[in-house]
């Protein structure tokens, strides 16, 4: 389960972040996942809430995890429809050409946290 290594990221980051801000307890942490990131919401639900139980962190007792799932969209190279791809190869349903460009569906980034 690669989620666990990348909560384990995002907490490092948060909490130097946070620790900078003098923060004693972080309450919520956002994050943008998109479709094709490689990495699956559920998964990184249940390695945030292994982190938690730890208590060696700084994430609060009541500290939620919020996914926010990006859709994926692709641009065709061709006719340039937007589109949004099925599978990795995105096959344009307007030309039927292959080639198209991921716009969005790739990002995988903090959006934002709350502590105090
Ligand atoms: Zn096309």
């Amino acid at each position: 389960m690669h989620e666990l290594a990348l909560m384990g990221d995002i907490l490092n980051i948060v909490e130097n972040d946070a620790r900078q801000r003098n923060f004693q307890a972080i309450s919520n942490i956002s994050l943008v996942v998109g479709r094709f990131s490689n990495a699956m919401p559920e998964a990184l639900a249940m390695a945030f809430d292994m982190f938690k139980a730890q208590r060696n962190t700084l994430l609060s007792e009541e500290a939620e995890l919020t996914i926010i799932v990006e859709e994926a969209s692709a641009m065709c190279p061709f006719c340039e429809m937007t589109y949004e791809p099925t599978q990795r190869i995105a096959v344009c349903p307007h030309c039927s050409m292959p080639g198209g460009q991921l716009k969005t569906g790739q990002t995988f980034q903090v959006q934002s946290y709350d502590g105090s």
